[in-house]
């Protein structure tokens, strides 16, 4: 096959990321764009570039026929999606195949059945993945609501099959809100989604988020990179992740890393993928898998050494996983932080020009972002405008390298992030590793 051009069907951070990895494998890049992107860093770099529609993103990030023709006309031979927008959208992947172009990501059936999560779900539980309890599939009848409930006791949370990005759940404490709670849950997800299905399982109350990073090659091989803990969250988002967990062992890390992969190998999973787990008193419980790169992939990439997504085009072009299990080692500790550009402490965004930047620099500092001086962030798009990624021998070591690297992050014009995450590695209970998914939303109610 070997792939020569790539179409980039994304933006910001990502699709800079995107570029620099197929750059370095002496590949063509191809950038589409919104007219509110046509300044952006990646637009500027990438070997070709072509407008795909106005702001928003209906009409141009996800404008399936827009970027099929941007692919024909510029003879791109491969799309990668990066992660959000069509990224985790089946029927595209189907519509870039039947084009005769790579898809540089999983093969579409499976990106179906994970993005159903009644589907995933039984199809982990089927793999021998570990699950929350709860009810088996879709759940629409009140009746039966209430029994299941009662069986696995309150609280539940009632999820939507379709949802995503912490959206479409609602948290259920008795009974008497049941019935009220699942209407609001099914409405909210058709608004959201298109689809009022839900389903309900049992609500951990101190959990942490732990997900491991997983690699197929599509012909029933499969690894895993070890895991991040996301339990750093607010309103379900991350906000800083590291790699690995400061509470898994390496003998844990082992039992899990090798049942999961197993389930990968059985599936026949082509490319990159995410199991994510609610971890709690030492038990793991499947919640979701997402079939794309994630977000936080680099301090996966920062304790392995390898290019995730170097990994994924190797294997959408044939080719077999460069590492096998055995020769992997994680190495060290890494932490990202997210840096928006919002109110550090009310979260309002914070759009607009960027006067002056300095990306932090150093010994194992690693800036994603398609930040300049003069750029101006649209309002249209996510907040999310770089990601600051340090690596140490130590956990310790780490913290103490983020602290030296965002005193030296330079961004100015906009609010960000960055006060909320110097407060955040300055606090004792982030530093002894000791943290659930609720303690970030507790911490900040009592600032
Ligand atoms: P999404 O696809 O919207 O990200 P997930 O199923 O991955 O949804 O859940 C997102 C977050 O919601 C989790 O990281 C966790 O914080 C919380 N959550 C999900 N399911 C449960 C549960 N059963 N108990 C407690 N918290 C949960």
């Amino acid at each position: 096959m070997a792939i020569k051009r790539i179409l980039i069907a994304n933006r910001g951070e990502i699709a800079l990321r995107i570029h620099r990895a197929a750059r370095e494998m002496g590949i063509e890049t191809v950038a589409v764009h919104s007219t509110a992107d046509a300044d952006a860093m990646h637009v500027r770099l990438a070997d070709h570039a072509v407008c795909i529609g106005p702001p928003a993103a209906k009409d141009s990030y996800l404008n399936v026929a827009a970027i099929i023709s941007a692919a024909e006309i510029t003879g791109a031979d491969a799309i990668h999606p990066g992660y959000g927008f069509l990224s985790e959208n089946a029927r595209f992947a189907e519509i870039v195949e039947a084009h005769g172009i790579t898809w540089i990501g999983p093969k579409p059936e499976h990106i179906r059945t994970m993005g159903d999560k009644v589907e995933a779900k039984r199809t982990a539980g089927a793999l021998g993945l570990p699950l929350v309890p709860g009810s088996d599939g879709a759940v629409s009848d009140f009746d039966e609501a209430r029994e299941i409930a009662e069986r696995i006791g309150y609280p539940v949370i009632i999820k939507a099959a379709s949802g995503g990005g912490g959206r479409g759940m609602k948290v259920c404490n008795s009974p008497d809100d049941l019935e009220t709670l699942m209407q609001q849950a099914g409405s909210e997800a058709k608004a959201a989604f298109g689809d009022a299905t839900v389903y309900i399982e049992k609500y951990l109350g101190n959990p942490r988020h732990i997900e491991f990073q997983v690699f197929g090659d599509g012909n029933g091989n499969a690894i895993h990179l070890g895991e991040r803990d996301c339990s750093l969250q607010r309103r379900h988002q991350k906000v800083v992740e590291e790699a690995p967990s400061p509470v898994i062992t390496p003998a844990e890390r082992e039992r899990m890393g090798g049942i999961v992969s197993k389930a990968m190998a059985d599936m026949g999973y082509r490319g990159a993928g995410t199991i994510e787990f609610l971890w709690e008193n030492g038990e793991f419980y499947f919640i979701e898998m997402n079939t794309r790169l994630q977000v936080e992939h680099p301090v996966t990439e920062a304790i392995t050494g390898l290019d995730l997504v170097r990994e994924q085009i190797r294997i959408a072009d044939g080719k077999p996983l460069s590492v096998s299990q055995d020769e992997l080692e994680f190495r060290g500790h890494a932490i990202e932080c997210r840096i928006n550009a919002e109110d550090p402490w009310t979260f309002a965004p914070s759009p607009g020009l960027v006067e002056g930047y300095h990306a932090a620099g150093g010994l194992n500092v690693r800036v994603d972002s398609g930040l300049y001086a003069g750029y101006r962030i649209p309002p249209y798009y996510d907040s999310m405008i770089a990601k600051l990624i340090v690596y140490g021998r130590t956990r310790e070591g780490a913290i103490m390298r983020l602290k030296r690297a965002l005193e030296e992050m330079v961004i100015s014009g906009p609010k960000t992030s960055i006060p909320l995450h110097q407060a955040l590695m300055d606090d004792a209970e982030f530093r002894s590793g000791d943290y659930t998914i609720k303690w970030l939303e507790e911490w900040l109610a009592k600032r």
